[in-house]
């Protein structure tokens, strides 16, 4: 139940005087149906009049007001060229203010020739000429009182014009309540922020210009309010979770230690950290959800076995999910070779198989004889039941719903859950969008492994690529070719696969090879079997190429068009190559004239091989201004934090949380209260759910 503090917050705008449901149904194309989305709805800027200017030291583009003297109508020839009044400022230099489609009686009436005004709006110069189009304010000089000082300025929406926005959010403000404070104290002091309402309506109507110039503390209050929401709903999901009795896994060692002996290379001490973290949750008392991010190739297969022989040991089951029919057939490879000196049947569960053999699959999966289970989509049917499921391992969670994981573990009682993904998540996104899980990162390269070397070229230079790409080909080297669709479109330049496929073949022959989403599994994977095998050299593909593939012997890749992906997918993609010990190169081809963002995408992938760093950069170079809640993960959306604001305040506002939930973690205290309401103003559902049931 609401806060009935905040009902007059949460009413439709239509319960503003004079909102219709024409103007609420701008409103809520702009900001949102409530009168919250209203206050929320914070000015793009202030326009400060305060500085009456003469024109000598106004800049072109800035706001001013000024003492003007009228000269002279110049009138349109046609209608369609505007309305000139020329005006000279007290030092005598002219200002043209222009009009379109002016009505001449309103006109003549507003501004009449010899009349002294004050007239305030943007400056704009042409040629020598410096102009005035459309003053937002036209006053005789002992008018001048009336004119606002500070005016905030909305973004706005056809048919909303600024006066209209302007008087409603007044009337939103009204109802905004003085709300108990939930922040500490001591840190508001020490930041210097105002009350919520306070800051509210200091960034809508700043007072004067020291509350104008406070406006960044302001923001940077209601920020810090909003990720502090987050954080603290974040923290009591995963407080829920890790109250909930599980059940504790303690496997004796003995198979993890005889594959470990076992093993032709010495283990990381990333992957050491990470085994330890695994196995002292699944040994504590309540459901595991851990995320393992590693970068492609950074041996998160190893981890993910060792967790699943620690579940076996303890005599349970442990299953594997991966996205695709090819790559649980892989990990099953992998698997089974990591455990053959232990005895163990590693099992199979996909969609492709079908009859006795599947049959045999399921039964033992069922009769608990099969301890290690992977599989596709497969595992998640009603055919497949587990005798005693203890653990699953997610790989690649983005491919998956979290309905799809919950769906899983709900085949076990208590499961633990390890997610893994090869996509290194920004220290900023990994605190909102999995704040509520245990995370471990592994971010030690593979000794041994070497940088792949990354050029950029023009597409210019084809030819040329294509003949060094022959040479290493006779030298037994094998190639990705990666192209951004599969097919091409009359309408655009855009390189295609199946286009760039012909090319090759009629360089290569049968060496070359395609592969792309919309060929049918079955002819994917014998063309992936192909290369693995070496019978093709180079493969054409789009981005459907597989997260997660492993041909070790592929050590070229060539992106076509490369100024057409993200710097994370092109991170991904490059990580294709370079799994093995000898040199990898990557090539990026582009189309000239590159714009800014695409040159420093580029740059960064040359200069850096740090999947964690390639991350940061990425979200740097998308955020700016952007709203991290622009981006398509479904999870929080910020409203008033920016990418600016998360860096900064997004650590403290995560330890604040930790901390309210560690002391108080049923939000009784008087803080605690007052953070309920905050729960409610951000409407985070799910933790208030979990207050709720207690
Ligand atoms: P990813 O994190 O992309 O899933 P994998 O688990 O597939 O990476 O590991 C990539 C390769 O590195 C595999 O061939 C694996 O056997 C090997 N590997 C894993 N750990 C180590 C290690 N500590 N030292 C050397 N090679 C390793
Ligand atoms: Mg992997």
């Amino acid at each position: 139940m609401r806060p009935e503090i905040l009902y007059r917050l949460f009413e439709p705008v239509t319960a503003i005087s004079r909102v219709g449901h024409r103007t609420a149904s701008l409103i809520s194309s702009l900001a949102g149906p409530r009168i919250v989305d209203l206050i929320w709805h914070l000015p793009t800027s202030i326009i400060n009049r305060q500085q009456l200017s003469d024109l000598e030291s106004a800049t072109p583009g800035s706001q001013v007001s000024v003492h003007v003297t009228v000269e002279r109508h110049r009138r349109p020839g046609t209608p369609r060229h505007p309305w000139r009044i020329v005006t000279t400022d007290d030092a005598g230099r002219k200002l043209d203010l222009v009009y379109f489609r002016a009505r001449e009686s309103w006109l003549t009436k507003l501004l009449p020739a010899g009349s002294r005004r004050l007239v305030s709006g943007r400056i704009e110069q042409f040629a020598d000429r410096l102009e005035m189009v459309h003053p937002d304010h036209v006053a005789a000089p002992g008018d001048s009182d009336s004119l606002p000082h500070l005016e905030p300025v909305y973004s706005l929406v056809d048919g909303l014009g600024a006066p209209t926005m302007q008087r409603i959010i007044s009337l939103a403000l009204e109802r905004n309540p003085e709300l108990p404070e939930w922040q500490d104290r001591a840190w508001l002091e020490q930041n210097g922020w105002p009350s919520w309402s306070d800051a509210v309506r200091r960034i809508h109507h700043p007072r004067d210009l020291d509350e104008l110039a406070g406006d960044p503390g302001a923001r940077d209050r209601l920020a810090f309010d909003e990720l502090l929401g987050d954080q603290l709903a974040l923290a009591l999901v995963r407080a829920r979770r890790r109250s909930t009795p599980g059940r504790s896994l303690r496997g004796d060692g003995s198979l993890r230690t005889k594959i470990t002996h076992a093993l032709p290379f010495r283990m990381t001490q990333a992957q050491v950290n990470a085994i330890r973290d695994i196995s002292l949750d699944m040994e504590a008392p309540f459901p595991m959800l851990r995320l393992l991010q590693g970068d492609v190739g950074s041996g998160k297969t190893l981890v993910a076995v060792q967790a699943m022989l620690a579940a076996v040991e303890a005599g349970h089951q442990a299953a594997l999910l991966a996205p695709t029919d090819l790559l649980a057939r892989q990990h099953r490879r992998t698997i089974a070779d990591l455990t053959r000196d232990t005895g163990i049947d590693v099992v199979l569960v996909t969609g492709r198989d079908r009859g006795a053999k599947r049959s045999a699959s399921l039964r033992g999966v069922a009769n608990g004889t099969s301890h290690l289970v992977v599989g596709t989509h497969a595992l998640l049917s009603e055919g497949t039941e587990f005798h005693d499921l203890a653990l699953i391992v997610v790989d690649e969670q983005h491919r998956f719903g979290v309905h799809q994981r919950i769906a899983l573990a709900a085949k076990g009682h208590s499961v633990d859950t390890l997610v893994m993904t090869a996509t290194p998540i920004p220290r900023t996104l990994q605190m909102t969008d999995y704040g509520g899980l245990d995370v471990t990162r592994l971010d030690e390269r593979l000794p041994g492994r070497q940088e792949v070397t990354t050029r950029a070229m023009p597409t210019g230079r084809l030819d040329e690529v294509v003949a060094a790409l022959g040479r290493a080909i006779g030298r037994g080297g094998r190639a990705y070719w990666i192209c951004p669709v599969i097919e091409r479109s009359e309408s655009d330049d855009t390189v295609s696969a199946e286009d760039r496929y012909r090319h090759l073949s009629r360089v290569f022959g049968e060496l070359a090879g395609l592969v792309h989403g919309r060929m049918s599994a079955a002819d994917k994977d014998e063309v992936m079997e192909r290369f693995t095998s070496g019978a093709i050299a180079v493969l054409v593909a789009t981005t459907a190429v597989e997260v997660g593939l492993d041909v070790g012997a592929a050590t070229i890749m060539v992106i076509e068009q490369a100024e057409r992906f993200g710097l994370a997918q092109l991170h991904q993609l490059r990580g294709r190559v370079g799994r093995g010990n000898t040199p990898s190169s990557c090539l990026l081809l582009y189309a000239p004239p590159l714009n800014e963002s695409a040159r420093r995408r580029l740059d960064i992938l040359r200069h850096s091989n740090d999947g964690f760093e390639i991350a940061e950069e990425d979200l740097r170079l998308r955020g700016g201004g952007e709203l991290l809640g622009a981006r398509q993960s479904g999870l929080p959306r910020f409203r008033l934090a920016d990418q600016h604001a998360a860096t900064r305040l997004l650590q403290a506002a995560h330890d604040d949380a930790r901390l309210i939930v560690a002391r108080d973690p049923d939000l009784k205290s008087e803080r605690g209260r007052a953070l309920t309401i905050l729960l409610h103003l951000f409407e985070r559902q799910d933790a208030i759910r979990l207050l709720a049931s207690g």
